[in-house]
């Protein structure tokens, strides 16, 4: 048996059945259609960014990653609850325009910019996260030929990474954003310019549940953009210190200690250097907003057994949900949290294997997972489903196509 991630704390039984936003599994998939199907509860999306204000100092806006996830109808919500976005291409512009975002709440970071995208996002007025040396002096003259001054930023390659960060995206050898002692001069000669000069970028790692470690990363951001704004004799208008709160998604994970990590900040701000006191601060998150706000309910379509092991054989898999088969950036696979919707309160009492209807045998959904008894039919939730989920998976693999999305 291998245990399974743990199920976010807001999911209940109703009738027997997995309830979200107070309405039974199968009821929300008649109304959609068929399986499968992402849900995504408001009320969950909601609470995780109460939570994160009441923790967080007030002076600290709070930015939306997108490409944890775009699905119209959340992002549309989500834009009244959040500061900003953070959109890494221009077809994500469009989405966040059609959600009704203004540019100037978008900022755009992402290393292989292209000359249309830079174009597009200049004209538009959204801020520029630039990666390169290249891509700030693509942007000045483009500024030039618009007749604008470009909103620009530097995204800084920090000398250190977030620790026990699941994804390493600082640190050494980068293709993401500046190194750091390149980056005064950049920054220097993007202000006599004339562009709009906004600030810096930083942006140390993902997926850490380690309150201490988020703690020792914002204090080293803090302490990079003073160094940075002193070399270079810029004022610093705004400073992304990044995010990096993951989710609990395996066993033994336990939430992240926003409180924590809020009164350290507090104490931060309230003793900011000189050149950051007027600065403008965010972090942007995606997981950690929408990740366990999301449900992934697949059917069953066969049972099996197979040399004594069991497998639930379901109509969902890897082209939806690559991150839950283990194939998105994890080198271990574990099991993440998974149920039997339609048995929800059932005592478990087989140990299963769950997969997808692919031909392949990484499509995964729970190894070796004590789960009450189902029978073709039965719908199978996998949690943790909001991010990283319906747009970060190949929906075209095997020519399955899409799964179903519904907002609640
Ligand atoms: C992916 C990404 C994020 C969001 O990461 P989460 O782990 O979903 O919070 C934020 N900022 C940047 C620059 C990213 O690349």
């Amino acid at each position: 048996m291998k245990a399974l991630g743990p199920i976010p704390p807001e999911f209940t039984a109703l009738d027997g059945e997995l309830a979200i936003a107070g309405r039974p599994a199968s009821s929300l998939v008649k109304e959609a259609g068929d399986t499968p199907l992402f849900v995504y509860s408001r009320d969950i999306i909601e609470q995780r960014i109460a939570g994160l204000r009441a923790a967080m100092p007030e002076r600290l806006n709070i930015h939306y990653a997108m490409k944890a996830n775009p699905y119209g109808p959340l992002l549309e919500f989500i834009a009244d609850l959040v500061d900003g976005l953070d959109i890494a291409s221009i077809g994500e512009f469009e989405q966040a325009r059609e959600a009704g975002y203004l540019p100037r709440e978008i900022s755009f970071a992402g290393p292989g910019k292209r000359d249309r995208e830079l174009f597009a996002a200049i004209k538009a007025g959204v801020t520029l996260n630039l990666e390169s040396e290249n891509e700030a002096e693509r942007a000045l003259q483009m500024g030039k030929q618009l007749k604008v001054k470009p909103r620009l930023a530097i995204r800084v390659n920090p000398t250190f990474e977030l620790r026990g960060s699941g994804m390493k995206m600082g640190g050494g050898a980068k293709p993401f954003g500046i190194d750091a002692d390149r980056v005064p001069a950049l920054a220097r000669k993007i202000v006599d310019a004339g562009a709009n000069w906004q600030g810096f970028h930083i942006y140390s790692g993902s997926q850490a549940l380690d309150a201490e470690a988020l703690i020792e990363a914002q204090g080293q951001v803090l302490h990079l953009a003073e160094q940075l704004a002193n070399d270079a004799e810029v004022d610093v208008p705004h400073l992304n210190m990044g995010g990096g709160f993951g989710i609990p998604y395996f066993d033994k994970d336990t939430p992240v200690d926003i409180s924590a990590i809020g009164a350290a900040l507090e104490q931060r701000f309230a003793e900011l250097p000189e050149v950051l006191r007027e600065t403008r601060f965010a972090i942007e998150l995606g997981r950690f907003l929408v990740g366990e706000s999301g449900v992934y309910l697949t059917r069953i379509v066969d049972r099996k057994v197979s040399h004594d092991t069991t497998y639930l054989i379901t109509d969902g898999g890897l082209h939806h949900q690559l991150a839950a088969s283990g194939n998105f950036g994890t080198v271990v696979r574990r099991n993440y949290p998974v149920a039997i919707a339609t048995r929800f309160d059932a005592e478990a009492e087989e140990i299963v294997n769950v997969v997808g209807c692919l031909c392949t045998p990484l499509d995964r959904l729970a190894d070796a997972a004590h789960l009450p008894r189902a029978e073709v039919g039965d719908l199978v939730a996998v949690f943790c489903a909001g991010a990283y989920g319906a747009s970060a998976s190949p929906a075209t693999f095997l020519g399955q196509g899409a799964a179903r999305e519904m907002l609640v």
